[in-house]
């Protein structure tokens, strides 16, 4: 595939590429706010909004429609920054071609559906726009590659891919996993492709969003995408994740581009890369051993009710030669997970027994 950089055709464009502005655009006075104060922090090139945003479930806020295009046009004319939409249809598409946006993105939920995407990708034949393309709701590189390549092939060539982390079913301390081994993975597959990351999907809450930036950029990915809000607790959608816009540009400032930029720093930085990975693993593990506790605190609830002892040595035996053969089948170290689960096994009888305890006293 053929990818042209955004230095070649965004005028503005830095590095990092930093995408910036409400979830939603919510109101004309609410767009103009923005692009005014976004303009004059200087670190911003391309302004986002959401016009229509797709909706878990109905009946929550979905986007002001076309309505709220002109509004983008208007502030892009005023204060020099051009607006990025999402698009999800061709009737979308078509909607902010005749307004005249000029770059538009292709969401989550729609990166997953292939005729959607060939849809987006036919209508905007011909067209010059740049497109960027988040990546699928779930975890597969090849759909996210799939995307890229149908879009590609309709003569599309201004494309930048955005990391928007991947849905799990357990609640996690992020909204969406980061997984950041699968952008590493498409970053190493397309080393032309620029690849953007978007801290405020992934984080779902602002006080994450500083951590996930800044693994961003040592990681070496090209830009940030980011929600601010001029007061994100009022926000129509995603109000806990957005900045709050009077603090963006010291946000950005605060960030700290450790090393040079250079394109292939992701391949370079092996040492760094594979830290990461290591972080995210061992963050993973912090979360299941607290989704553990959390079902172990019920047991002890359960058997303080039906007055079943703590501690089975039947239930115990099946456990341990259970996680022993686990760790062997899947060529773990043995002595490793003998002796972590034992660990796990006494921390957890103390945490029922004072469960029952506390019970028995009440
Ligand atoms: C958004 O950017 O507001 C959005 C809906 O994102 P995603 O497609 O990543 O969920
Ligand atoms: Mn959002």
């Amino acid at each position: 595939m053929k990818f042209q950089s955004t230095s070649e055709w965004l005028s503005n464009a830095k590095s990092p590429l930093i995408v910036a502005g409400p979830c939603s655009a919510e109101s004309e006075a609410q767009i103009m706010q923005v692009a005014e104060t976004l303009s004059k922090a200087g670190n911003v090139q391309l302004l986002r909004a959401g016009v229509w945003k797709p909706r878990t479930r109905p009946n929550s806020f979905e986007g002001m429609g076309e309505k709220a295009l002109p509004w983008l046009i208007k502030a892009e004319k005023e204060f020099g920054i051009p607006f990025i939409i999402e698009v999800a249809n061709e009737e979308h598409v078509k909607a902010a071609l005749y307004a005249g946006i000029r770059h538009v993105w292709i969401g989550a939920r729609t990166t997953v559906n292939p005729f959607s995407v060939q849809e987006i990708a036919d209508a905007l034949k011909g067209s010059d726009i740049p497109v960027f393309v988040k990546n699928p709701l779930n975890p597969d590189l090849q759909l996210w590659v799939g995307a890229i390549e149908r879009l590609n092939a309709a003569g599309i060539e201004k494309i930048v891919a955005i990391h928007r982390g991947f849905s799990t079913y357990e609640k996690r301390i992020y909204r969406n996993n980061p997984n950041w081994e699968i952008p590493i993975e498409l970053k190493t597959e397309f080393p032309d492709l620029e690849i953007i990351v978007d801290p405020s999907h992934i984080g779902g809450n602002r006080a994450v969003l500083k951590e996930i930036s800044q693994t961003a950029l040592d990681l070496g990915f090209d830009g940030l995408m980011l929600e601010t809000h001029p007061n994100p607790d009022e926000a129509l959608s995603d109000p806990k994740q957005q900045i709050f816009l009077d603090e963006f540009q010291s946000f950005i400032n605060n960030l700290e581009e450790k090393q040079p930029y250079f394109k292939d720093r992701i391949a370079k930085n092996k040492l760094e890369q594979l830290r990461k990975l290591i972080d995210e693993v061992d963050r993973g593990l912090l979360e299941s051993l607290k989704h553990r506790q959390e079902i172990v605190a019920q047991i002890g609830d359960y058997k303080a009710e039906h007055g079943v002892t703590v501690f089975q040595l039947e239930r115990w035996r099946k456990i341990i030669t259970d996680r022993l053969s686990g760790a062997e089948t899947q060529g773990v170290d043995i002595e490793l997970v003998r002796s972590v689960w034992n660990e796990i096994h006494k921390a957890s009888v103390r945490l029922q027994t004072d469960v029952v305890n506390r019970k028995l006293s009440e």
